[in-house]
Parts: C-alpha cells; structure tokens; sequence
C-alpha cells in the first residue's frame, strides 16, 4: 500500500468505524460461532502474492466482526470492561505511524518523557501524592500492558527489596501472599519466578475482604514454619465482588514486618478513586500514607506503607486497551533489580543521570507507545468529563440495584451477595421453596441462570463462586450502556430465574 492508497483507507476505515459505533446495538453481543469456525475462513498459510486491500479490509467484516464478542455493547456485564474512545483509537493510529519501541529516552525522548508526565497525571487524577510521581524523581509510574505485568514486575522490586535486607535468603524460603480474592496474578506471579505462594482466606462478615487480625495470623504462622512472606498482594476492587481491602489495618501490621513489601492491586477499582466521594471507601489517605524509615532498613522506603500500586485505564478509565498504571514509591529498586546494560543499549544522557529508561522500569526491551492515547483522552475528556463517566456507570449500577432489589417490583428470591462496589453488583438466586434448599440446590439455581443468560447472544454475564457459593457478576463499564439498557437486564434476568427454576425443580 503507497501513502495514498493509504490516506483513501484510512478515510474508509474510520468510516467503518464510525458505522461500527452507529450500529453498535444491532450486533449480539457474544457471536453465534462455535470453536474453530472462525479459524476455517482464514488460510493457512501468508499468501504468496500480495492481495488487493480492497480484499483485506471486506475480510475484517467477513471474517472478523462474526466473531467478536462486542465488548464496547451497551450489553457487556461480563467480567470488568474494556473501555475505548475514539481519542484513543486516533492515539493508536499517530503511535503506529511512529512505531518505535522507546525503551531508551533517546529511542524517542517524547514517548519517555510523555510516559512521565501522563502517569504523574494519573497519579494526581486518582488522588496518589507527589511521592509517587515522576516529578519527584524517588518515586515514580511506568505504563505496562496488564495489571500482571504490573504485579510481577513489582514481585520482582519486591524481592530485591528483600534480598538487599536480608541477603542470602533461599529462594526456597521466600513466599508472595495474596488472599483467596486476589486475582490469579499473583499465584502467576509466584509460578513465573519459581517461588511459593500463599493465599489468606477472607470471610463473608468482612465483606471477603483482608483485614489486619486475619493478616497478622497468617503471617505469624508462615513466621513459625520459616518461610519468608516478601511482598503481600492486596486488592482495590476485587475481580469477584469487588472487595476492597482494609489498607488502613494492612499497614499498621505490616509496620511489624518492615521487610514486607505491599502492592495494591487495584486493576478495576482504582480509576474510582477520581472520584472524591469514593477516596474514604478505598481508604486513600493509607494508600499515600507515610511511614518512618527505621534504621533496620537502611535507604529502602519504609515496611507499614504501601509500595506500589496499578490500576488499569484500559478497564473503566477510558481508555483504550491496554494501558496498566503502575506506581512505585521507590523506582531504584526496580532500575537496579532489571537495569541490563549491554555497550549498545548505553547513552550518554543515561550514563549522566538525566533521564528515565523505561526498559529499566519492565520486564520487556521494547514497548508500546501507550502515553500517548493516555495523554489524548485525559485532555479531550479533561478531569471533570473523566468524573462524569465514572458517576455515570456507578449511577446506572445504583439503578440496577435497585431494580432488582426493590420489594415491590423486583425479581423475588434474589439477595444481594456483597455491597454493590462502584459499578459491579453481585447477586445470589436464593430458595423459595420449603421443599428445595440448600448450599448445593441454590448454587445449581445461579449456574443455571447464567448458563440460560449466556444462551441469549444479546447479552454477557459472568458468574463467580466465592466461600463456595456461587453468583452472578453483573459489572456495568462501557461508556454506551444506558438506564434503560439496565432496566432491561432486570427484566432479562427476572425470565432468566423463572426459568433456571423451572429447569432445576424439575
Ligand atoms: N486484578 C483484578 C482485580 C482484575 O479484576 C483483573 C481482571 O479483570 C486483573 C487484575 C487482571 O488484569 P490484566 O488482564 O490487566 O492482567
């Protein structure tokens, strides 16, 4: 393709796109093909000769669209969402034009030095003080791909942390803690480096998230067995219920254990804390605050803080996948565990202290250009139109709830399985039957209602099972769902129940 074939497809294609998003409600969302459908219509081989554009870009209809789960439809409830906007969209298209993997500053000193500024934006956005900001040179943000980028890349910061206070330590005796409500990433964490893993169970009357007592038994006793916990992985937002761990508890523990080094993963939760009504919910004031650096612990920031946090724009923040923030108070320890330099990656700029390389900040070489749809959607949208969104989804999730809770029009037998958390709520179908109860008989109620709701491609849901009862998730996040879009999911979901009641009475 020449530059001016170019210039017509590219009109063409953002004509497509905007028909795409004029359309959007016509498709279902999850596609009516089954596995391997989609891979019988693509050869299996390159071609030997190029093909006509014209070619290519009808495949992307034929081919592509049948088999897309449509995750920007105002139907998507399912797991947490994955926002775009066209701010974004055109971001991608300028960094590809530029391609470059910028993991030097003189790669392209403007993705770097971008990169900087667009995290300490988002750090200052969702309320995080200046020291973990750029602009203060000590701590600092990198833009990675996933939260489990993030989370390992810190496990790693982490054991450096670890290693430099008590050097020599077997790796055998090293253990990342999480609890039963921390996504997989940091079980995948612990496989990826080798080491062991431990999950602390949460309880139900805590609203299954961690507190200090269950923390200060756990650690104890991975104490007592010798093992050494090195970094806890806690959450803001939990992938089941949306959890949000007791931060202001964690930390007056962890001031016992300076060695432990916390992460806090707020991959879905954390945009929310733009919003001030939601900073005391998410305890904010014990995610900035400081604790003071004991002599035991020489020049590493201090244990009984938290260490560094993600959060993901890329799921509620409007921005296009994938954008994982993520912050370290104390960015040396990360430069020093991954900084490999070989003569042909040094400069001179580096070599005098003047500037970042990201490649010293992630587990890759090369990286995507991610600041620069940041940058473009947080100024299009500015910090009140980014608030506005966010009230927005929380809103129409009050909506929800109260729909389907209501005492007079509501769907009867269903209860509340946790507090709703900023835009997800999460149901139980309960007995109604005097007959009919039970652990086992309810959970075959929920797995049948969304067996029966993922039957219907016009809409998604995903269940969880959490203390072994299972639920249903309903997660509202695409900037297109509307109130009358979650009316009509009560309404879904009220035939739904019926008739997984039906099915499982019978
Ligand atoms: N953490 C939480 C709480 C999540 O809900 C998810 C995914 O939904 C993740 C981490 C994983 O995010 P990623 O796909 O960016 O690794």
């Amino acid at each position: 393709m020449d530059r001016e074939q170019f210039r017509k497809a590219g009109y063409a294609a953002v004509d497509r796109i905007c028909d795409y998003f004029e359309n959007l409600e016509s498709y279902d969302v999850v596609p009516r093909v089954q596995p391997g459908d989609v891979a019988k219509l693509i050869a299996d081989e390159a071609p030997e000769q190029g093909e006509p554009w014209e070619q290519i870009s009808q495949d992307f209809d034929r081919v592509i669209l049948p088999g897309i789960t449509h995750w920007q439809h105002p139907n998507f409830f399912a797991y947490f969402p994955a926002n775009t906007t066209f701010e974004c969209i055109l971001a991608d298209m300028y960094a590809g034009a530029v391609s470059n993997p910028g993991f030097n500053w003189l790669c392209s000193p403007a993705c770097t030095e971008l990169e900087s500024k667009a995290t300490d934006w988002v750090a200052k956005l969702i309320g995080l003080d200046q020291s973990w900001c750029n602009e203060g040179k000590v701590g600092g943000g990198v833009i990675t791909g996933s939260a489990s980028e993030s989370c390992l890349t810190v496990c790693i910061a982490a054991r450096e942390r670890y290693l430099r206070l008590h050097p020599g330590t077997p790796a055998s005796e090293l253990v990342i803690v999480a609890t039963t409500q921390t996504h997989s990433l940091a079980a995948k964490a612990a496989l990826i480096l080798g080491l062991d893993f431990v999950a602390i169970e949460t309880k139900k009357e805590d609203d299954w998230a961690l507190r200090g007592q269950g923390l200060r038994e756990a650690l104890e006793g991975l104490e007592a067995k010798g093992k050494k916990p090195f970094v806890l992985i806690t959450t803001l937002g939990s992938t089941s219920t949306g959890a949000i761990d007791r931060i202001d508890e964690i930390t007056a523990v962890t001031a016992d254990y300076p060695s432990l080094f916390l992460h806090i993963d707020a991959a879905w939760g954390g945009v929310f804390l733009a919003l001030p009504e939601c900073q005391q919910e998410a305890f904010l004031a014990s995610i900035n605050a400081r604790a003071p650096a004991r002599a035991d612990e020489g020049a590493i920031c201090a244990g009984g803080e938290v260490h560094s946090f993600c959060t993901n724009l890329h799921k509620s923040g409007l921005v296009t996948f994938d954008a994982s923030c993520m912050w370290i108070r104390d960015r040396a320890l990360l430069t020093t565990a991954l900084d490999v330099t070989p003569p042909f990656l040094r400069t001179p700029q580096a070599q005098a202290g003047l500037v970042t390389d990201y490649r010293n900040m992630g587990l890759a070489l090369g990286r995507r250009f991610r600041s620069l749809k940041v940058w473009f959607a947080l100024r299009s949208f500015g910090v009140s139109g980014f608030r506005k969104h966010l009230r927005h989804l929380i809103s129409l999730a009050e909506t929800f709830e109260s729909a389907l809770f209501s005492p007079s029009t509501g769907v009867p037998g269903v209860v509340l399985f946790a507090p709703r958390r900023f835009s997800l709520v999460v149901f139980r179908v309960v007995s109604t039957s005097s007959t009919l109860s039970g652990l086992a008989y309810e959970n075959a109620l929920n797995a049948a209602v969304v067996e029966l709701a993922n039957r219907d491609p016009s809409l998604m849901v995903t269940p969880t099972t959490v203390g072994g009862e299972s639920c249903v998730r309903i997660a509202i996040g695409s900037p297109y769902t509307q109130e009358k879009h979650v009316l009509e999911l009560v309404e879904k979901i009220r035939g739904l129940v019926d008739q997984a009641r039906e099915q499982v009475d019978a």
